[in-house]
């Protein structure tokens, strides 16, 4: 949060735009008026911390509209403290250039901020849409905003308004929901995060962005258009999963991808978005003529900034201007002049450059001196920045304090969490209702994901793609249930080595290991950006190690209860019939207690599935509404326990 007024700051002769009585638009009008065109093109560009750390005072010297911490890159230690004080030491670079033009920092809290040690670990996204609850998500949006401006960061990278429609997607979990109407639902995210839907953003709450804009989570693996592409540059091949092509006809599209997209801007005002670095192919048949999201001007300026009206800014993802093909330089997958002019006249505002600020900068002056992109287009670009910054009262108050630092994993916050953990639980399977247990009974624990808060906290935690063990404060889903059964007798064995002995009720806690973006961790190494080979190697089905855990257990035990772990639904049914109970609990995060409450009926499991669980590899892609239906567990489904409505 920033800190009280500082009255000294601004005198009565101040310029304008220092006035904070003036409206907005006067004071944005102001300001752009007292610009250089370096100046503007520095508002435009957005540098990672790890290019700037070393050297802060290249902040000044970019004069940089914008920093991020992109996943992982955290302060050193990685403290709440330590994160405003970061934060601090660029903005006073900002400050001391000769308009002070504050920056925003940017981050990816995408459940919660969980790149700080400490902070409070939501489920990620498609745990909140198997809760269907849109409260929730602004409840958890508001926490989730006071936690980063706790830590001096006013901008978050998140929701993902993706709409993951084929499980392969390694961004499966950063989905709600495989339903756009879902999707739009949960949106209320926005709300929790941003404060009001108009006007000024509250000192405790945080810019959010809508993301990635539009497409990416239909994005097509197609085997026969993959042997045609297999001579071609990655980035062109039409198999990828992530950043792949969505192949589509306008209608599906826009019903599908874009409808989240509509009321996230006209209704919620989320006030920034990042395009895609996928690609949208309008031809029914695929390797028509694909249009990478960040040269889109269609879809950019015609569809998001005229149609839908949308008044903030548009951020580039993480170098995504560098994937669009110069016909000019088909082999550079740097910038090139083409890039530059392409994305900025497709109505992109501000560019994630993260170590190659100073060349976008150079490339973008040169575009705009030789006239091939407008001095209008500039202008929009930074007035767009320049507003989002005057409602974030960044000129008022540019630094963060400590004062709120104990916002960061507070009690509140994390039984918050414990709640939306257990909602988001969803009982596939319940014979004889052996589930809620008795809490005073013999309990066999198993598995990798039962005592293990790096796995069941995903990707996104505290670095990019997550990492197994001890990595976050928190509690495990053993520790939980050691906390809400204390008269049950746990034995704990990870690999169902030691005997079952006396216990009737076996709890086996399998699933994924963490990755983020890319294809995943579902049988072999992390998989980021894989060759067509390692795609056709992955499956969904769980790794044989997990499969022997729930063999021992089952066989063992008079009740077996097995919990997946994972940021999607895994092929589990040639296993089913020894399980008694089987609950999909997705990546809840850093409150392993909100399993164990739906377990011994502290709560009721109210969850659904917000995405379809297939039967077989071979129905992957598979979704509610395709023709020959027959998965496994249907869109939707989720039981309740007996004794509970
Ligand atoms: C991801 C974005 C993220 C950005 C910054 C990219 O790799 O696609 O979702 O916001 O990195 O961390």
């Amino acid at each position: 949060r920033a800190s009280s007024p500082d009255s000294g700051r601004h005198g009565s002769s101040d310029p304008a735009y220092l006035n904070p009585t003036l409206p907005v638009h006067r004071r944005v009008e102001d300001l752009l008026g007292r610009m250089t065109l370096e100046e503007k093109i520095g508002q435009m560009t957005q540098a990672e911390r790890g290019a700037v750390a070393d050297d802060p005072s290249l902040v000044a010297d970019w004069q940089l509209g914008s920093v991020l911490s992109g996943g992982g890159s955290t302060p050193t230690p990685n403290t709440p403290e330590a994160w405003v004080d970061m934060v601090n030491e660029f903005q006073e670079q900002a400050l001391g250039t000769r308009l002070g033009i504050p920056i925003i920092y940017g981050t990816d809290a995408v459940h919660g901020h969980a790149n700080v040690y400490g902070a409070t670990v939501f489920p990620h996204n498609i745990g909140l849409g198997a809760t269907g609850d849109p409260r929730l998500a602004r409840a958890i949006g508001e926490a989730t905003a006071a936690e980063m401006r706790a830590t001096g960061v006013p901008w978050n990278f998140g929701p993902c308004l993706c709409v993951a429609r084929d499980e392969r997607w390694g961004r499966t979990y950063e989905s709600f929901s495989e339903d756009p109407d879902l999707v739009r639902r949960m949106a209320t995210i926005v709300d929790g995060l941003q404060g009001h839907r108009r006007g000024p953003v509250p000192d405790d709450r945080v810019v959010a962005t809508a993301k990635h804009y539009a497409g990416d989570g239909g994005t097509e693996f197609d085997e026969e258009i993959a042997e045609e592409n297999e001579d071609l540059p990655w980035d062109e091949r039409a198999f990828t999963i992530d950043q792949g092509i969505t192949v589509t006809d306008r209608d599906d599209f826009e019903d599908i991808h874009l409808a989240p997209y509509r009321p996230a801007v006209l209704r919620h005002n989320v006030r920034t978005v990042m395009p895609s670095f996928s690609s949208v192919d309008w031809t029914e048949d695929g390797v028509g003529n694909p249009i990478r999201m960040h040269a889109n001007a269609e879809l950019i300026t015609g569809v998001l900034k005229d149609d839908y009206r949308f008044r903030g800014f548009v951020l580039s993802d993480w170098e995504g201007i560098h994937q669009i093909p110069d016909p000019d330089n088909p082999d550079d997958d740097g910038l090139t002049p083409y890039k530059v002019r392409t994305a900025v006249n497709a109505g992109i505002d501000m560019f994630m450059e993260p170590f190659s600020a100073e060349e976008f900068q150079d490339l973008l002056l040169a575009e705009v001196d030789a006239g091939r992109v407008s001095m209008e287009r500039i202008d929009d670009a930074v007035s767009r920045i320049l507003r989002v910054k005057f409602q974030l009262g960044l000129f008022e108050q540019p630094y963060a304090t400590k004062d709120h630092v104990d916002e960061v994993g507070s009690a509140e916050h994390r039984a918050l969490a414990r709640r939306a953990v257990a909602d988001s639980q969803v009982l596939l399977k319940n014979d004889d209702d052996v589930l809620p247990l008795d809490r005073d009974g013999d309990i066999y624990v198993a598995g990798r994901n039962a005592d293990d808060i790096g796995n069941q906290a995903g990707g996104w935690t505290i670095t990019w793609q997550g990492q197994s063990g001890d990595v976050i404060p928190g509690t495990t889903i053993l520790e939980g249930i050691q906390e809400v059964a204390p008269d049950a007798d746990v034995t704990f064995s990870e690999d169902a080595s030691a005997p079952v002995g006396d216990a009737d009720v076996g709890i086996v806690v399998v699933g994924e290991t963490p990755y983020a973006e890319g294809y995943g961790d579902v049988g072999g190494p992390v998989c980021t950006w894989c060759t067509h080979e390692q795609q056709e190697e992955k499956t969904l089905t769980l790794q044989p190690g997990d499969r022997e855990v729930i063999d021992a257990v089952c066989a063992e035990v008079e009740s077996c209860v097995v919990l997946i772990v994972s940021g999607r639904p895994q092929i589990v049914t040639d296993q089913l019939g020894s399980m008694d109970a089987l609950v999909a609990s997705w990546l809840p995060g850093s409150e392993g207690a909100g399993v164990a409450d739906v377990l011994f009926g502290e709560r009721p499991f109210t969850g659904t599935l917000p995405m379809t669980w297939p039967r077989s590899e071979e129905q992957v892609p598979i979704n509610v509404g395709d023709e020959d239906y027959e998965p496994l567990f249907p869109y939707g489904h989720g039981l309740r326990t007996k004794g509970h409505r």
